[in-house]
């Protein structure tokens, strides 16, 4: 890779470790000029495992992906770890073992950790309070495998919104509630993502079987077939949201990003005509198009505007009752009765959609006001 603004892209359609072990071969690990860095540090492997589902469901990043980052740092030595901060009330064992990490770790020997177990850093950068884990401070350096999909809340999840885990479980629910709408919380991110950039040496997007619609876990799996690579992550970022059908710049979290990183889109090469490769009807549904319009809204009557185009979480009889979206709202609006049943309190939500996310159940979906549906008839959530 020459330079850090570069995205390497790779067409695979299914997660043969053969080939992905090829690519990153060439593309993320050459073994001349970067695994004897590695020599004697330690490296943390840092996949998206949000909740506990099977790699099929494309929620979290397959284990494929990891193994042949794995098989290759095992040609030298160095420490690996695997680690992710598990949020709201989730499991992590169980998170391990349904989404396969579990089974890889102990075929291959490499420890896993759970970022939520170390102690918490804090830092302040340019007036934002930065909480971060620990082990940061213990590894030489991240790779940081991200998941290809759609995201509620954010639009587009991949590189850097998938760097959030390096924040503890815990304190992830009060950044919610500090920076409730997309807006806030894409400042946020960008300061943290500042703070930690420093220790990422790669970022893979697994794109093989993406998340398109309802994502970040409600959405549909789609067979994207694309492996994406890079130094930088808001490049990464700026090329697979842009191939997904995002006008990228319009995503706050990736423009700010790039211009943290001083990135002009016009700068990120590549070694893939991705401008002529755009993937065809990719479901971005309703995320794009109310984003599109509210930036075209002058300030002075988007907050009328927003009045009339809102959207709440609302939850379904397809309720299973485990209490995950309860224990895991950052301001206790979900509800519970006497007879167990859930219900969120519209008057305390702000509209984070953790609930959303965390569901294992997709009974959680997300409503619109009737003019939003006039506007987007055909986003369907
Ligand atoms: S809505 Fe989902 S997360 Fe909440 S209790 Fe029901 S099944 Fe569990
Ligand atoms: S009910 Fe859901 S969307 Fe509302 S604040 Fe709680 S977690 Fe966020």
């Amino acid at each position: 890779m020459k330079t850090k603004n570069k995205v390497l892209i790779k067409r695979i359609d299914e997660y043969d470790l053969e080939k992905i072990l090829a690519f990153f071969k060439r593309s993320l690990l050459h073994k001349d000029s970067v695994l004897p860095r590695l020599v004697n540090k330690t490296i943390l492997l840092k996949p998206n495992l949000l909740g506990a589902y099977a790699p099929e469901r494309a929620v979290t990043t397959h284990p494929v992906i990891l193994e042949a980052v794995i098989q290759i740092l095992q040609t030298i030595d160095c420490k690996i770890l695997i680690g992710d901060s598990p949020g709201g009330a989730l499991n992590y064992d169980l998170v391990l073992e349904k989404c396969g990490i579990q089974e890889l770790a102990s075929k291959y020997n490499v420890e896993i950790v759970n970022l939520n177990k170390y102690k918490v850093l804090n830092t302040n950068n340019s007036g934002y309070s930065i909480a971060y884990t620990q082990l940061y401070e213990e590894v030489d350096y991240i790779i940081n495998l991200a998941k290809y999909k759609t995201h509620s809340l954010m639009q587009f999840t991949g590189a850097v919104k998938n760097l959030y885990g390096l924040v503890p479980g815990l304190k992830k629910a009060d950044y919610h509630r500090e920076y409730p709408n997309s807006q806030k919380f894409a400042q946020f991110l960008t300061k943290l993502y500042e703070t930690v950039k420093g220790k990422v040496l790669f970022s893979v997007i697994d794109g093989i079987v993406g998340m398109e619609g309802k994502g970040p876990s409600g959405g549909n799996p789609r067979n994207f077939g694309y492996l994406f690579v890079s130094e930088c992550p808001s490049s990464l970022d700026y090329v697979a949201a842009s191939m997904m059908g995002f006008k990228a710049l319009d995503i706050d979290l990736i423009r700010l990003t790039m211009q943290a990183d001083g990135v002009l889109p016009s700068r990120i090469a590549s070694n893939f005509l991705w401008q002529e490769n755009i993937i065809p009807n990719v479901d971005i549904g309703v995320v794009k198009l109310r984003n599109r319009i509210l930036n075209k809204i002058p300030n002075s009557i988007s907050t009328i505007f927003q009045a009339f185009f809102w959207y709440k979480p609302v939850i379904t009889d397809r309720c299973k009752k485990c209490n995950i979206c309860f224990n895991s709202c950052p301001v206790n609006a979900i509800k519970i009765d006497d007879e167990g049943n859930l219900k969120i309190d519209d008057k305390l939500c702000i509209r984070c959609l953790c609930c959303h996310e965390f569901c294992p159940h997709q009974a959680i979906e997300i409503r619109k006001s009737s003019f939003a549906n006039k506007i987007i008839p055909q986003a369907n959530n």
